[in-house]
């Protein structure tokens, strides 16, 4: 008899302090694929559940599909969504079984309106289901909140290794083996989750540059590697935009059984996060200094890339705030592209107007004018698409975007990619699916915190993160009122 396993996806990275609810429709406009569109729409890519489906075409499991889903950072998930969604996850293993096994594919920083810990409610009910005896194995994201309901109703967490991430595949395929070892009766998976007082951590977990993320990484496979009964290590940054109690870094084991010995082990890697607490391998500067930054470069350089990094859709930025375009529009310098700014309205006026035409609108600003007003701009619609393309890499290359009606507005010597959906610009295709070859220009400015380096970084000069100090993602903590994180926590209370 072949083995049976559930795959499914549910994820979702919430940012408490936007002010943008994460309803079915955020979800249907990034991913919500359901049964044979699971393998339809993701197998062959760079996804985490592409390694969940090759790892079952390798040991010849049956799967069942019911959904997965995923929605760009934003607020709560409304608790309807949750039970929609968590809902076709828990009926498919109590109606669609007898199963050896489940693959999920989660965050591990959902917060939804009727619980602080998405995944952790997720889990208890589908080990309430299923029982104490099959096998739960999950992947999580690097900036995942683990929190102990999660370790305890999983019997295997991996998170990504790398920010940007560029190994969802691998640690998918990572948690798939270990399932499968599981299954064979090789191991008997057990994962513990421990944490220190702190909010951030280790750089945020960026793996671009020599410093603390790659430093403690290096101690925990130090540690694998002297212990054979330690499966899997993983280094959680953790997501400091989540108000719950158990917010921050973390580092979860998986042991082959439980060892008092791996407690311990983490409790020494947390203490190699908290000594590295200072360190950061980016410094960013305001809009005015960046300007006079691109003033000086050299002609003929390649370009410079620009992080909108206090926007950034991918950590729940609105996406539409206006202060770095609004500085580049009036510096004016030749060759700047700019993706993207999130507005519909605009784009529907770009679509009704037609290339070619001249049109003043007003751009951007319109979800918390706080952060940067609506820019009044007098420019001409140089293309419009109909949003859709595949990434193509490194991060989650042939994963399908679709953005809505989209235009490229030319503002000046400004072209502005202007989308009717929320998305982080980590990806090329933003531009050149607009006709917009990067490589070719000057500034090439994205509304992007990190991850756009994986494929940007390659093409430009200089990489210039600009942070005015204001927008949701800004990481100047002590502007957000946090009520429900346990304290004192760093950098909050202590030093
Ligand atoms: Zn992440």
């Amino acid at each position: 008899m072949p083995k049976r396993i559930l795959i499914a996806g549910f994820k979702h990275e919430t940012n408490t302090f936007s002010r943008l609810p994460t309803d079915l429709a955020s979800y249907r406009d990034r991913i919500l694929y359901r049964r044979a569109e699971v393998p339809a729409r993701l197998a062959g890519t760079r996804s985490e559940v592409a390694a969940f489906l090759d790892a079952a075409t390798r040991h010849g499991w049956q799967v069942v599909t019911p959904v997965v889903a995923d929605a760009t950072p934003s607020g709560k998930v409304t608790e309807e969504t949750y039970r929609v969604i968590a809902g076709e996850i828990l009926a498919a293993a109590a109606n669609e079984g007898p199963f050896d096994g489940v693959l999920l594919n989660l965050h591990g920083a959902m917060v939804a309106e009727h619980t602080d810990d998405g995944e952790g409610t997720l889990l208890a009910a589908l080990r309430e289901v299923l029982g104490p005896d099959v096998p739960i194995a999950a992947t999580l994201d690097l900036h995942a909140n683990v929190t102990e309901r999660m370790a305890e109703c999983a019997d295997i967490l991996v998170s990504y290794r790398t920010y940007p991430h560029i190994d969802q595949y691998e640690v998918a395929a990572e948690a798939a083996a270990l399932l499968a070892r599981t299954l064979a009766g090789e191991i008997r998976p057990h994962t513990q989750v421990t944490r220190g007082r702190m909010l951030d951590g280790v750089d945020h977990g960026r793996t671009s540059a020599p410093g603390p993320m790659l430093e403690v990484q290096a101690a925990a496979a130090r540690l694998q590697a002297a212990n054979p009964g330690i499966l899997s290590v993983s280094i959680n940054a953790g997501f400091p935009s989540a108000d719950i109690r158990d917010c921050g870094p973390s580092v979860v084991i998986v042991g082959d059984g439980d060892d008092p010995s791996y407690a311990a082990a983490a409790r020494a890697l947390v203490g190699e996060i908290w000594e590295r607490r200072h360190q950061h391998t980016v410094t960013s500067i305001g809009s005015r200094e960046a300007i006079a930054r691109l003033r000086e470069r050299r002609c003929g350089a390649k370009p410079t890339v620009l992080a909108d990094f206090a926007d950034n859709p991918g950590g729940g930025g609105y996406g539409d705030a206006t202060g770095l375009l609004a500085a580049l529009i009036a510096a004016d310098l030749p060759r700047t592209v700019f993706a993207t700014i999130y507005d519909p309205t605009a784009a529907a006026l770009c679509h009704a107007a037609g290339e070619g035409a001249q049109l003043q609108l007003l751009l951007g600003g319109a979800i918390d004018p706080a952060y940067g007003p609506p820019l009044a701009v007098t420019g001409q619609v140089q293309r419009l698409t109909d949003g859709r393309f595949a990434l193509d890499g490194p991060m989650s290359k042939g994963v399908a975007v679709d953005m809505g009606p989209s235009a490229v507005l030319q503002v000046g010597n400004v072209a502005v990619v202007i989308a009717s959906r929320r998305f982080q610009a980590l990806d090329t295709q933003f531009f050149r699916h607009a006709g917009i070859e990067p490589g070719e220009q000057e500034v090439v400015a994205v509304k992007s915190a990190q991850h756009f380096r994986a494929a940007f970084a390659p093409l430009a000069s200089e990489v210039l993160v600009v942070d005015d100090g204001g927008g949701l993602t800004s990481d100047n903590y002590r502007r957000f009122e946090y009520r429900n994180v346990r304290r004192p926590i760093y950098p909050l209370d202590l030093e």
